[in-house]
């Protein structure tokens, strides 16, 4: 055993690494449960009395030795990696993950764009509103259920101030301050005090479209409906229009799509019809261009408002409404391509 421990002894004397997995090898291979020194030291219980005492000294330098050596080659290597050679500046760098744009954003940013390229400017306007932005100058009737307090949520109760219940406000203050020709795109988010649901939600967003100049007709208004439904859902889409009543619209009408998912054949999606409604439009009611300062004998104008989570649905096939508020990455990064 003797013999044995001094060959040990100059052996770790003249170690030598070359990199930090070496060392934690040496150190496997002497001082682990069953290392070399480890076993030396299990032998020695068996060793006759007399001997213990120089044999164990002898094994107790030998572990010293083995443990000094390996903080020395530890210490050692820690200096030379921090030094400045051994930073590799040919590296590839860590990978970047970028962001994703919210598919709410990017269907609201296609809308505007569209509409863009017809010459209409985006105008917005504030979320917390009064009575006669939202309603009165709209030609809301006093007793109009929007106005209740089941439909719209009034920040005081008796004072006239209110979350906007749709972003047609923002069209009554533009009307307010400029004469026509107006053409402008409102986007942005309304409040309704609705159950929240797959299907309905207390916050959602809107984009409308106002175009008021002289002899403007509904045939101008269905020439841009068609445009839009071509760029935004392709270049086989087909529309309809049916007769429908708002209260700032005169006429008024709903407009549908032939079915992107069936094409028109009829599916579940569209509930065998073919068609799937996806925004209201009309010409501007003359009352509501008077309650703005426009003469309703020389202007005329269209007006329409879409839901951007009805488009959203409609372009990715989004079951649930609540999705889009629920920040959950996983939802949100599978629009990463569209972006
Ligand atoms: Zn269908």
């Amino acid at each position: 055993m003797i013999n044995k421990i001094n060959v040990l002894l100059v052996e770790i004397r003249d170690l030598k690494v070359n990199n930090s997995e070496e060392i934690e090898a040496l150190r496997i291979k002497y001082l682990s449960k069953k290392g070399e020194i480890t076993s030396l030291m299990n032998d020695f219980r068996h060793v006759a009395a007399e001997e213990k005492k120089i044999l164990g000294q002898k094994l107790n330098e030998l572990k010293e030795q083995a443990q000094k050596k390996i903080n020395e080659l530890k210490a050692g290597y820690e200096n030379q990696s921090s030094s400045d050679d051994s930073i590799d500046l040919s590296r590839t760098a860590y990978p970047y993950h970028v962001g994703t744009r919210h598919p709410l954003s990017i269907v609201k940013q296609e809308i505007c764009d569209i509409f863009g390229r017809l010459g209409f400017s985006i105008a917005e306007g504030p979320e917390i509103e009064d009575d006669w932005h939202v309603f009165s100058s709209l030609n809301f009737a006093d007793d109009h259920p929007a106005r209740d307090m089941q439909d719209t949520f009034f920040i005081q109760q008796g004072i006239d101030t209110l979350l906007r219940t749709h972003t047609s406000s923002v069209q009554t203050r533009v009307m307010e301050k400029t004469q026509p020709p107006i053409r402008i795109i409102c986007p942005g988010r309304v409040y309704r005090n609705e159950a929240i649901s797959y299907r309905a939600h207390c916050f959602f967003h809107q984009v409308e479209a106002l175009y008021i100049d002289k002899n403007v007709s509904f045939a101008d208004l269905k020439q841009v409906l068609l445009f839009f439904a071509k760029e935004m859902f392709g270049p086989d889409t087909k529309i309809r229009l049916r007769p429908s009543f708002f209260p700032f619209t005169e006429p008024s009408a709903e407009m549908d799509i032939s079915c992107n998912l069936c094409g028109g054949k009829g599916c579940p999606f569209c509930k065998h019809t073919g068609w799937v409604e996806i925004l209201g439009c009309g010409m501007v009611d003359p009352n509501v261009l008077e309650n703005c300062g426009i003469d309703s004998k020389v202007y005329s104008g269209y007006a329409l408002g879409m839901g951007i989570e009805r488009i959203t649905n409609l372009k990715y096939q989004v079951k649930d409404l609540r999705m889009f508020s629920e920040n959950d990455v996983r939802f949100l990064r599978q629009f990463e391509a569209a972006t």
